[in-house]
């Protein structure tokens, strides 16, 4: 691998505009680092590109010298798939422009932009891209992988809102996709994640959105399961304005939690209005009128408070584990598994997160792109959060054995967003049967899998369908 990276080095010594970083190199060690610290990985090269060229020119250096290669916007991906041993990394943190056409509510953004980025250019004039939920997430990687945040019930997924995408492709080409050109990768990179190329530039639409109406309040242990419930019944003929979401979590020790509940397991839950302000005060009252949640707080807030509130929750350099799945409905063996695991729960900023998608994202007809699962509506995220590597087994098995208890119950599928790196047997669970189609794509656009390092669809013959995977 040393000798192959000194060829792509000296492939771009001349030409290449950006940065190239060696271990060597001061800015190397900060350079190295992604999100999440459970994944640690030195690279040989890495490549913080400033145009579509030095894209070109780093997958074709990399290409030439069959060096494996990962490609990073915001460095977020859970498995750690933006770093890599010894090889390079695409790095296009200075990749982050955005261009905004208010008449038309469009806009354009480049391959490494943070979502921030993209809030920041498209809120100046009062228009929201629907995306996650933590600002500091990449852009390219969360849309890639489908997208779900605080506008999907409303608005759709992040991919149901991109019209076009630029890409380099493994050959070193410049293509675009979109409905009218090469709309076979233009359907499969609405879901199918990094597999396809480096996307250098999404075309999407866009939102009015300023202000939106949220409600926080938080069930005590005993109140859980009721809850649970009472959202489950409630949410299949909520209106799309409505999201509202649950973490089981421990709550934390700040003013505005009452003093009882403090430390203690509780089910934190967020009610979020997006529209008219007058008609949310009775959609959100009526919702927190369901069960005995304490604490409640309701406010009407800028949407850029909305999408920074959580990042304080989930900062770079800690530890993390997940795992994710979906379901048709919440019966109470899953509620059960739940409100028992979370008096378990090994660390006080892990959590059991569950939404709600239906909506617009149901609505999008599921031949329409790569996008795994869009009829079974509740989203699990299982996600331990910690500080030190002595408690790493113990927060692997907390997640991995409450999975297992959840398994049989869930939908099959799963959102690649919210997939770790030990799920690679996951894959072609998330697609399905969209999986013989995404093979046809990877094929032709990636024969060799110079782009491996992502909930990888490896290309090669395609296997006999599993039933029981359907
Ligand atoms: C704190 C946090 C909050 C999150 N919240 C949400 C949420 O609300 N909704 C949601 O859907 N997901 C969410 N996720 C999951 C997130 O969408 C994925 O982890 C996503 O992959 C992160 O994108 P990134 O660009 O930061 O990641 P990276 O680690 O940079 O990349 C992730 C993958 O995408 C590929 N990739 C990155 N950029 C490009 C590009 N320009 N072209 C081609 N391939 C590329 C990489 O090769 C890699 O395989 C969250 C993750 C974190 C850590």
């Amino acid at each position: 691998m040393r000798q192959a990276i000194e060829e792509v080095c000296s492939s771009l010594r001349d030409s290449f505009q950006g940065e190239l970083l060696r271990p060597s190199d001061p800015e190397y060690a900060q350079a190295r680092t992604i999100w999440n610290s459970l994944v640690a990985r030195s690279p040989g090269l890495i490549a913080r590109c400033c145009s579509v060229a030095d894209v070109q020119a780093a997958v074709r250096a990399a290409t030439a010298a069959g060096v494996e290669t990962a490609v990073r916007c915001g460095g977020h991906s859970l498995a750690g798939f933006s770093t890599c041993e010894g090889g390079l990394v695409i790095d296009l943190s200075r990749m982050r422009q955005v261009s905004v056409d208010p008449e038309r509510r469009r806009a354009r953004f480049a391959g490494g932009c943070l979502l921030s980025t993209v809030d920041a250019a498209t809120q100046s004039v009062g228009l929201a891209f629907p995306a996650g939920v933590v600002s500091h997430t990449g852009a390219a990687g969360l849309v890639l992988g489908g997208g779900t945040g605080w506008l999907s019930r409303l608005h759709g997924l992040s991919c149901d809102n991109v019209e076009a995408f630029t890409l380099v492709v493994a050959d070193g080409t410049v293509l675009r996709a979109s409905a009218h050109e090469n709309a076979d990768l233009y359907w499969a990179l609405r879901g199918g994640g990094g597999n396809f190329g480096v996307v250098t530039e999404f075309e999407v639409k866009l939102h009015p959105v300023t202000e939106v109406l949220l409600a926080s309040a938080f069930y005590p242990a005993d109140e859980i399961s009721k809850a649970l419930e009472i959202w489950r019944d409630f949410m299949p003929g909520a209106p799309d304005h409505l999201r509202w979401v649950f973490s089981l979590n421990v709550a934390p020790h700040s003013a505005g939690i009452p003093a009882e509940l403090r430390g203690r397991a509780v089910a934190s839950t967020s009610v979020l209005w997006i529209g008219a302000i007058e008609e949310g005060h009775r959609a959100v009252d009526k919702v927190l009128s369901l069960g005995k949640p304490a604490g409640i707080t309701k406010a009407v807030i800028p949407f850029l408070q909305l999408q920074a509130m959580a990042d304080h929750e989930f900062p770079h350099g800690r530890r993390y584990y997940t795992k994710s799945g979906y379901f048709r409905t919440l019966g109470p063996p899953a509620i059960a598994s739940m409100v028992h695991a979370l008096a378990a729960i090994p660390s006080p900023a892990s959590q059991i997160e569950l939404a709600y998608l239906g909506g617009a994202v149901a609505r999008v007809d599921a031949a329409e792109t790569a996008f795994g699962q869009r009829s079974a509506p509740f989203l699990v995220n299982i996600l331990a959060n910690w500080q030190h590597a002595q408690q790493d087994a113990a927060q692997l098995s907390w997640v991995r054995s409450l999975f297992a208890e959840l398994r049989p119950s869930m939908a099959p599928g799963v959102h690649v967003n919210f997939m770790s790196g030990d799920e690679d047997d996951r894959v072609p669970e998330a697609y399905r049967h969209r999986w013989e189609r995404l093979l046809a794509v990877k094929s032709h656009y990636d024969p060799t899998n110079f782009f491996r390092l992502n909930q990888n669809i490896r290309p090669g013959p395609i296997p006999a369908a599993d039933p029981s995977a359907l």
